[in-house]
């Protein structure tokens, strides 16, 4: 058995992790100029589409694919699990929780960044926690004060006039957000919904600062297997 594991999330390195040693590649984007080090043979960079891809299983010999990309990453689960489905190989999303609010939050659902602007007055402060790859969807923003938070050093100018990028790493602590958030004068976080307790201390550091959140629904869900726990992903590895 080869199992592919696709990452690009905290579990997907923590099933890598866990599988340490096992007959089992992880494959990651290569999103991040520098990924963190995986527990396993590490393959970087796209498969070149769905050929590509289906190349890349015959020749990799792979039998099985547990995908553990993030939550918003659409275009590589439907795919994956299409193909898996196409050619008989067993195929398990990981999908972590999405958040839920609970008392004292200030949530606002919106469907994607361009409801941003209809809920953020002229003028406030605007910490975009959702990556810069979104940020074509905050150009309707004029008038406000963007700041978007990302791994790397930017490699360009800020597309917008009204804005910049701030390098960060995560994780963030509560502590390091709240300071953070009071420092900049946040007026409006907008994150994804995207789960987990790592990135979920920015929103418990809007809740003690009284910081209303705008926040992007999940994409529907798929009609494919998935588990919501590392405990499940590995379970279903062990019984493959
Ligand atoms: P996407 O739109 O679903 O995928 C775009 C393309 O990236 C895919 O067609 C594929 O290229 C390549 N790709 C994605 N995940 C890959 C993997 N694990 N291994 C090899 N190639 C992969 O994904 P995205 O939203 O751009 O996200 C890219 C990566 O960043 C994902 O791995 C995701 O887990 C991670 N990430 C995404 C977000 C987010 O908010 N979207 C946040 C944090 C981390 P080819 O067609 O060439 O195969």
């Amino acid at each position: 058995m080869t199992l592919l594991i696709l990452g690009g999330s905290g579990e997907g390195r923590r099933i890598a992790s866990a599988l340490q040693g096992q007959d089992a590649i992880i494959s990651l984007a290569g999103a991040t100029r520098a990924p963190e080090a995986q527990s396993l043979p590490t393959r970087i960079g796209g498969f070149g589409g769905a050929d590509g891809f289906k190349a890349y299983l015959a020749e990799a010999g792979i039998t099985a694919v547990l995908d553990a990309t993030h939550p918003f990453a659409q275009q590589i689960t439907a795919r994956t699990a299409t193909i898996c489905h196409q050619v008989g190989l067993p195929y398990l999303q990981f999908l972590r929780p999405a958040w839920q609010p609970v008392e004292g939050d200030q949530w606002t659902e919106i469907a994607d960044e361009t409801e941003a602007a209809a809920h953020i007055p002229l003028g406030a402060t605007v910490f975009l926690g959702t990556g810069r790859q979104t940020l074509p969807g905050f150009a309707n923003l004029a008038g406000r004060e963007v700041i978007c938070r990302q791994i790397d050093p930017p490699d360009g100018p800020f597309p917008f006039a009204n804005g910049r990028f701030l390098v960060g790493r995560p994780p963030f602590s509560v502590a390091d957000e709240v300071a953070l958030f009071s420092k900049l004068g946040v007026d409006w976080l907008v994150i994804k919904n995207a789960g987990g307790a790592a990135s979920g201390t920015k929103l418990t550091a809007a809740r003690q600062l009284g910081i209303p959140v705008l926040m992007i629904a999940r994409p529907p869900k798929g009609c494919w297997p998935m588990v919501d726990s590392i405990d499940a992903a590995l379970q279903w590895v062990a019984d493959l």
